[in-house]
């Protein structure tokens, strides 16, 4: 059975292809497997991702009622779990717009 590549939802900013979830990396620059332009995901959108993650974060600690030091330490330890959360919805839903990279 051949499985459909996975589409990561984003647009190569030079040829226009969508790129499979495969070759997406968030942390660093990328090449396009059509036109094998060098792209990567642009520096606000991480900003942007990382404070409603925080966001989240804080939201969940507080809806749970932690107060004191176990709020802080939810914050922490949670933060990282709920960002790759944020990361995996907010890439589908709102998938950057990728920018070229100048290496
Ligand atoms: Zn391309």
């Amino acid at each position: 059975m051949v499985q459909r590549e996975r589409q990561s939802g984003m647009i190569c900013c030079s040829c226009e292809s969508s790129l499979p979830l495969s070759v997406v990396d968030a942390q660093k620059p990328f090449q396009c497997p059509t036109c094998h332009a060098v792209v990567r995901v642009p520096e606000r959108y991480k900003q942007w991702l990382a404070a409603v993650s925080m966001l989240i974060d804080i939201g969940i600690a507080y809806v749970f009622g932690l107060e004191g030091m176990r709020f802080v330490v939810a914050v922490v330890v949670g933060f990282f779990p709920v960002m790759l959360t944020a990361a995996l919805f907010a890439h589908r839903l709102i998938p950057p717009t990728l920018i070229a990279s100048r290496h």
